[in-house]
């Protein structure tokens, strides 16, 4: 009987209740779990050397026949050495294995084995310790090599994976269309799953992959894009042209060139019948509200509603008080929706938006999860998107007919991972600050002289200026580090010392809602000049006349979060500073901090950090909302995306598919969004 992918692994032998619970925790219960657990890399063995050829000091394969066996040394308790000579055509040597005694008395006298393993000793007299041992006659030169997990070796992994294949159904169904599969060029899932395990050569293991990386990216697509609000719609939002001089008479400044041409560029988008899909992208500070505010305005023009989603509560307070100054006197009525807002209040709010009151909506997660009806909504704008998952921003496009999305983020993202989650949408770069920003001034310090700096932040202060001071943690914790810096017990010390005759304010993510609010209230109204804060004031706020920002246990913080807490001074016309305060010695840690010195470049900050944490790490896994992909690199697999998310537009849009086709295509797509199921819900 055949074995099918969708199989429990218990089928095979050798997998019982302990090994499958091992499995288990690789996420790995069906064959398909199995066969799609890749090798890490091969040991290459189709080209053995000449024993008088090899390197020394380099890891290769030797083909070689046992010549001499001595006996076993016991060297002390748990050592043992066994040492073995063999041979080839070209000459001989020794090879020594420790605790080996089982598998040495295995190797049989004249037969060939393949070594795989270091050379040591010396031109002449050359040696391997410990090397990995094959039989000469294997079912692949290329041994694969599995991530190691507590409690299964790749070995055991190997010999399960080959097993499950030599009982693999041939006529297996494959998730990609014999037709999708001619046109890219791409193999059998059959073979791929043969090859990519055991591979004949390299030029198989080589088709295997690209296959299957495909496969993944084209599913990961496909999935992505049945969440998305689907490209190809028409929207029922068409935008005639819009006179903006009186949204541009409002503002209080000459917007820069570069935000004129993002709006130009929102403009034509809002005109055309398929919805805009596009990223505003800029460092902080350069003005993205603003193009958001007059997307928003030509909406309210064409008689339209538009949505404005932000991460925080604080963020979308700020937005709705910012922008209401800016759009109440054009005739715009303005709504806040935030989760802490009373039942009643909300209840108004909602019923103003369902009575067609609101011509622009500002909330949180609120927008989304609460059970409010968006009728005649014709524009999405996502801020920090970065801060959202992918499902939660096609929730709220969700709520009307395809509407038009603008997504704002100051986190430029590498170009392959934009396309992946957004598929194919369009970028506009804000890559001009406005006048008058004079760059913030960054300065790394050791707590020695900080007294200094607290001077420096009261002559501020007495200049009528405002400051921030950020801790890492929010109160003192049983079991965290003695020098790290708690905002409450800091403030509380800065109140009764140094900063005794100034008005102080402290904020952080464990207060209640209605009192955060009061407390930015306060320090946007200038009544508070310091505000001692964690990073709930990383993202967004707008304070202009706030000019300082000290950050403790600097080191603690990456630096792309640095860049953004710094982003919240530097707004207005006045010199701005950001200090840095760490201990740390680590001198990793000195080059790191130091980067954010030599440059104000946001991008430039992302690429170090980009460099030094890795693309995994850079917008952790939560942030983007993706699965962890298992093949494919989206570092390196740049052509093969642009072929996968060609593919699955054609796909979206085949007429020509069978039943069955279709059927596993779909299923391989609830795959993927069931295992990254906590995240798109
Ligand atoms: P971002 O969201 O891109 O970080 P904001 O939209 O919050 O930036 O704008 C930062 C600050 O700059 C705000 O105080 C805003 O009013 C101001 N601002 C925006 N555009 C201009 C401009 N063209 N000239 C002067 N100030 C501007
Ligand atoms: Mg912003």
């Amino acid at each position: 009987m055949a074995l099918h992918l969708d199989d429990n692994i218990q089928f095979l032998s050798g997998v019982g209740p302990k090994k499958a619970a091992l499995y288990q925790k690789l996420n790995i219960e069906t064959v398909r779990d199995l066969l799609y657990y890749f090798p890490r890399s091969y040991i290459d063995l189709t080209s053995p050397c000449l024993i008088a050829d090899a390197p020394a000091w380099e890891v290769c394969a030797i083909r070689a026949r046992i010549v001499a066996k001595s006996a076993p040394q016991y060297v002390r308790k748990g050592l043992t050495i066994s040492k073995v000579k063999v041979a080839d055509d070209s000459g001989s040597m020794m090879i020594t294995f420790f605790n080996a005694k089982f598998m040495v008395d295995a190797l049989k006298y004249d037969e060939e084995y393949l070594f795989y393993g270091k050379l040591g000793g010396s031109p002449a007299k050359k040696e391997m310790s410990a090397p990995s041992v094959y039989p000469a006659s294997l079912p692949s030169a290329f041994i694969p090599v599995y991530p190691l997990t507590q409690g299964l070796s790749s070995k055991m992994i190997a010999s399960n994976i080959q097993q499950a294949l030599q009982l693999l159904d041939e006529d297996l169904d494959d998730p990609l269309p014999q037709s999708l599969r001619q046109k890219y060029q791409l193999c059998h899932l059959h073979f791929a799953l043969k090859n990519i395990h055991l591979p004949d050569d390299r030029e198989s293991a080589e088709i295997a992959r690209r296959r299957l990386v495909f496969e993944e990216l084209l599913m990961l697509s496909l999935s992505l894009r049945s969440v998305r609000n689907d490209t190809f719609a028409q929207t029922s939002y068409l935008c005639q042209k819009t006179d903006l001089t009186p949204f541009l008479q409002q503002l209080p400044f000459e917007l820069t060139g570069a935000q004129k041409r993002a709006i130009e560029q929102v403009c034509a988008d809002l005109q055309k019948s398929t919805p805009m899909n596009r990223l505003v992208q800029g460092d902080v500070g350069s003005g993205k509200t603003m193009v958001a505010a007059a997307a928003s305005y030509v909406a309210f023009q064409n008689g339209y509603m538009s949505a404005l989603m932000a991460p925080t509560e604080i963020l979308a307070q700020q937005h709705y008080q910012g922008l209401s100054k800016l759009l109440a006197p054009l005739g715009m009525r303005l709504a806040l929706l935030c989760g802490s807002m009373t039942a009643k209040e909300k209840r108004d709010v909602k019923e103003r938006i369902s009575l067609g009151m609101v011509d622009l909506v500002i909330g949180t997660h609120a927008l989304i999860s609460e059970d409010v009806d968006l009728p005649n909504l014709a524009l999405v704008v996502t801020d920090e998107q970065h801060r959202f998952g992918v499902a939660q921003r096609s929730k709220l496009s969700e709520k009307s007919d395809h509407p038009h999305t603008l997504v704002m983020s100051a986190t430029p993202i590498p170009r392959t991972l934009a396309l992946m989650i957004y598929g194919d949408l369009d970028v506009s770069s804000i890559d001009e600050l406005p006048p008058n920003r004079r760059p913030v001034k960054t300065y790394v310090i050791d707590s020695k002289i900080k007294q200094r700096a607290y001077s420096f932040l009261r002559d501020h202060l007495d200049r009528k200026l405002q400051g921030y001071i950020v801790c890492p943690l929010v109160e003192a914790m049983e079991n965290s580090p003695a020098n790290l810096q708690n905002a409450q017990e800091y403030a509380d010390t800065l109140a009764r010392g140094p900063f005794a005759e100034y008005q102080l304010g402290v904020l952080h993510g464990k207060m209640r809602p209605k009192d955060k609010e009061r407390i930015m209230d306060a320090f946007v109204r200038g009544e508070i000049q310091l505000l001692v804060s964690t990073t709930v004031i990383e993202v967004g706020v707008d304070v202009p006349n706030a000019v300082i920002m000290m950050v403790e246990n600097a080191e603690r913080f990456g630096l792309s979060q640095l860049h953004q807490l710094r982003g919240r001074v530097g707004r207005g016309a006045e010199q701005s500073y950001c200090i840095l305060v760490s201990d740390n010695k680590n001198p990793d840690t000195k080059e790191r901090l130091d980067v954010l010195h030599r440059t104000n470049d946001g991008f430039k900050v992302a690429e170090y950090d980009l460099k030094v944490r890795g693309p995994g790490d850079f917008l952790g896994k939560r942030q983007h909302g993706l699965p962890q992909l298992k093949i494919a690199d989206l570092s390196s697999n740049m052509d093969i995306l642009m072929q996968a998310q060609q593919a699955a537009a054609e796909l979206h849009e085949s007429t020509s598919l069978t039943e069955h086709e279709r059927t596993l295509l779909q299923q391989a797509i609830s795959r993927i969004l069931r295992s990254v199921g906590d995240q798109l819900n």
